[in-house]
């Protein structure tokens, strides 16, 4: 098959399967309302749990950051990218989170593929929980390391799985709040099995940070565990994109150089790094707090409300709340129906998530009030007739 052969038969069997993925431009995507071909939606869309990225103080950080650095970071942090904004950064961060070190990446993406790829050898090991992100799977999947796969939240078959017989080390992989089901991890039980087999254990806390954990310190501060290494994101409750790695000095000094995707890219503009530590003296503020308040309110709100919704809710106690549905095409029908009643919800499918668990992700944020979540209620219950 020629290639270009290959890929009209790849796009067309995902067009066949009603999971053929389509970007929407938006004017306006990332707060409250969303904007789309000049009409205004709800937006239950958006990672931005706490409404941060149109936070006038952290908007505010990133304009006088480009007045005074420029826009750009000017190169990789090995050569003149690195700057005191992002070294002041990354000190705040491990102060707040109680490591040695942090790192920061362009992504979290790039973070877990270059924490894995650097890590992982031939010899090792890596068992990871099977609803773990993408970027988790996909590089250790890539790695010459060994891929186990756990059952969701199963720490008695992590325990089982670590048991076999390996020559290298092991490393367990998770995530600290699931990003498709919105549900928890049982840190302090994978974190036992971790210690009994003396594997390590690395938590990608994408979405716990900010929202959970005294003052937002996320989901391994509030289940009492410190991994050897955890992957914070700032797409996120942030509001803004980057992500770090905290770890201890000797790892720290390792992934200086060993982490290709630190070396061989361009570090995040100064400016964007003077924005993160606003975003982050908010979420430790009183202004943060309220904000987490507001979430977890409209979270109460919206789970009681959904009783009785013919769509299966997630044991979900964040800012996450999926309905699924199970099948593809009613899936996009659903979010549809929801879009022309003024909501804007994101229709999940294959392989993103389970075959036959497609779903609506719905996002409740901080910036919605006590009428969104109530509106999504009514269009939702309106919906079963
Ligand atoms: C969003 C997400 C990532 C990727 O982070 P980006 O900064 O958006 O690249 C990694 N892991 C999890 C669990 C995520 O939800």
């Amino acid at each position: 098959m020629s290639w270009q052969q290959r890929i009209e038969q790849a796009v067309t069997e995902r067009r066949d399967a009603q999971a053929f993925r389509q970007r929407q431009p938006l004017e306006q995507g990332a707060g409250r309302w969303l904007l789309h071909a000049g009409r205004r939606y709800r937006n239950f869309s958006s990672n931005d749990y706490l409404g941060l990225s149109q936070h006038p103080q952290v908007i505010r950080a990133w304009q006088d950051g480009a007045e005074r650095y420029g826009v750009g970071s000017g190169g990789s942090g090995h050569v003149t990218g690195y700057h005191l904004a992002h070294e002041r950064l990354e000190e705040q961060l491990a102060d707040w989170l109680g490591y040695d070190r942090a790192l920061l990446f362009i992504s979290g993406f790039a973070a877990n593929q270059a924490v894995i790829a650097a890590l992982a050898g031939r010899e090792d090991r890596i068992v990871a929980d099977r609803l773990s992100h993408a970027s988790l799977l996909e590089a250790a999947s890539q790695s010459p390391a060994q891929l186990r796969r756990f059952q969701h939240n199963d720490s008695h078959h992590l325990a089982s799985l670590l048991a076999a017989s390996v020559s290298g080390q092991q490393l367990v992989v998770t995530e600290g709040v699931f990003s498709m089901d919105g549900d928890s991890a049982p840190l302090a039980k994978i974190a036992a099995a971790a210690r009994t087999a003396d594997a390590w254990l690395m938590v990608d806390d994408a979405h716990g940070i900010g929202t959970t954990g005294e003052r937002g310190r996320g989901s391994c501060h509030q289940q009492g565990v410190h991994p050897e290494l955890l992957i914070v994101t700032f797409g996120k409750a942030f509001g803004l994109s980057g992500a770090a790695v905290l770890c201890s000095h000797a790892v720290a000094d390792y992934f200086v150089q060993f982490a290709r995707h630190l070396i061989y890219s361009t570090a995040m503009p100064p400016a964007q790094a003077q924005a993160l530590q606003m975003a982050l003296a908010v979420i430790q503020s009183d202004d943060g707090q309220q904000r987490r308040e507001t979430l977890a309110q409209h979270v109460a709100d919206f789970r009681l409300g959904a009783r009785g919704l013919a769509y299966t809710l997630t044991d979900s106690a964040s800012a996450i709340q999926p309905l699924i549905v199970g099948d593809n095409g009613q899936t996009l029908r659903l979010a549809e129906r929801l879009r022309e009643r003024g909501c804007w919800v994101t229709a999940i499918r294959p392989p993103t998530v389970p075959a036959g668990t497609a779903r609506l992700r719905l996002a409740l944020t901080a910036a919605h009030d006590a009428q969104d979540i109530m509106h999504l209620l009514e269009v939702l219950h309106g919906e079963r007739g």
